[in-house]
């Protein structure tokens, strides 16, 4: 309008020449459509622009957290590796300590029956050995005590032949252990080499997560709003198993894991924190808080590898749940009690730093978290 205007007040000065009057039009018309239209382009540039950025960071974020997947499936596989290692470690070692215990009983056997011969040996000699067998015999009063005679240095003689029997089935018994105690040792030396390397490679997966992380520049927070999995038969199918058995437990919980509460429940300037947080380094086991159900246990690219406990207490339900484990130790349906060992902490998933994410819901566990209640006046 104010162009329109200064238009006029110059289409009077000029006073109407057509080709002026033809070029003012054509201005106008340029200035008209940067005015008018060119604006509206740039909105509709600035949108698909904006759209384009969108998409962009979506794909990122796709990729992302297939990457993380990966990355976190790895960790888990190599702690579940660890964890059989470090089992089989120990159980070699009670072998050898088994074996060790049962070697020292077959020669103090040995050490025995050593004096025992040595002392025989030392009498046949005294004796005059054989000679005195036949004096012995010759010795005899009559037939009887002739008979009786040889009768005692029969079994006189049976007795050194099974004493020496012994001896010799001791002896071998004796270098098969040790044998057996050299192969568990050396299996027990493979065992830890390996478990070195295992732990090295974890090490490595753990420092590429943290890199990742740190290129993409991600907010250092946990993302938990974002799950979106319905869980709901599953938990169902985990109270109506509950429900079938006596109520366990009277209402206190377990800490899961130790280490020390790095957040606590509610306090995030980030939204709300549904549960609190536990930290430490380390291979640290994770512990199922009270008996009950395990009415999911899965990778979720939020919570990363994560357990749900469905507890039924004196008629109530009650829902425990365990995220951005390294590995889990537990499958869906499965029955947990209290204390048992479900996991081992980790940083899969959307988390920063190594600790267990762990919530008590009063009911069932949902997306919207309403029944979250603060864990630590539960925990014992
Ligand atoms: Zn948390």
């Amino acid at each position: 309008m104010i162009k329109n205007a200064s238009f006029s007040n110059q289409q009077k000065m000029t006073g109407g020449i057509p080709v002026l009057f033809r070029k003012k039009i054509l201005l106008y018309i340029i200035i008209l459509g940067l005015v008018i239209f060119m604006p509206a382009n740039l909105e509709t540039a600035n949108a698909s622009a904006t759209q384009d950025k969108m998409n962009e960071l979506k794909s990122k974020e796709q990729k992302l957290e297939k990457e993380i997947r990966q990355i976190d499936h790895k960790i888990s596989e190599n702690d579940q590796e660890i964890f059989k290692k470090e089992t089989e470690v120990k159980d070699a070692k009670e072998d050898i300590e088994k074996l060790k215990k049962e070697i020292a009983v077959i020669q103090k056997r040995i050490e025995e029956r050593d004096k025992l011969l040595k002392e025989r040996v030392r009498y046949m000699y005294q004796s005059g050995g054989p000679v005195d067998f036949i004096e012995v015999l010759l010795g005899a009063q009559d037939f009887g005590d002739f008979v009786e005679r040889i009768s005692a240095l029969n079994s006189i003689a049976e007795q050194d032949k099974t004493i020496l029997e012994e001896h010799m089935s001791d002896k071998e018994e004796l270098e098969m252990k040790k044998t057996e105690v050299a192969n568990e040792l050396e299996e027990v030396e493979t065992n830890l080499e390996e478990l070195k390397k295992l732990q090295k490679e974890l090490d490595n997966q753990i420092e590429n997560k943290k890199k990742l992380l740190k290129d993409v520049n991600m907010e250092e927070d946990e993302l938990h709003m974002e799950l979106e999995t319905d869980i709901s038969t599953e938990q169902n199918t985990a109270i109506e198993t509950e429900k079938k058995r006596p109520s366990r437990g009277n209402g206190s919980f377990i800490y899961p894991a130790a280490g020390r509460v790095s957040s606590n429940f509610g306090d995030r300037s980030l939204g709300n924190h549904f549960g609190i947080d536990i930290a430490k380094s380390g291979t640290v086991p994770v512990h199922a808080a009270a008996s009950g159900t395990v009415a999911k246990s899965y990778y979720s690219s939020s919570y990363g590898n994560v357990v749900f406990i469905t507890h039924n207490i004196k008629g109530q339900t009650y829902t425990t749940v365990y995220a951005h484990m390294r590995s889990r130790m537990v499958s869906t349906g499965q029955s947990v009690s209290q204390g048992q060992r479900i996991g081992t902490m980790g940083n899969t998933g959307r988390s920063f730093g190594q600790h267990l994410h762990f919530e008590l819901h009063k009911g069932q566990w949902n997306n919207s978290k309403s029944n979250a209640v603060n864990p630590i006046p539960y925990l014992k």
